[in-house]
């Protein structure tokens, strides 16, 4: 286990998360959409856990759990310690 991670869009390194594979960086969220180029961003969905993709414009939940970067697949996944982050589908 490193303690560095590294952004899978554009490869800047950043603080490892416990349980959480390399995951978008901040700015590379910014550009998460989904299917109709609308910008997507993970939330927690409850205290029970799980993580649904919302629209920013909007408030709504996306059905599905993928977005896009530049073309690639990415889904929400949540952290032991709660804040959510994207990674590669
Ligand atoms: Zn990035």
């Amino acid at each position: 286990m490193t303690d560095k991670s590294t952004c899978p869009v554009c490869n800047t390194e950043q603080p490892a998360v416990p349980d959480v594979p390399d995951y978008v960086c901040m700015t590379c969220l910014k550009k998460a959409i989904d299917t109709r180029g609308r910008h997507v961003e993970p939330y927690n969905v409850g205290v029970s856990g799980g993580v649904q993709l919302l629209v920013e414009e909007t408030g709504e939940a996306i059905s599905g759990d993928i977005c896009f970067i530049e073309g690639a697949q990415f889904k929400g996944v949540e952290s032991r310690m709660g804040p959510t982050f994207l990674v590669r589908a």
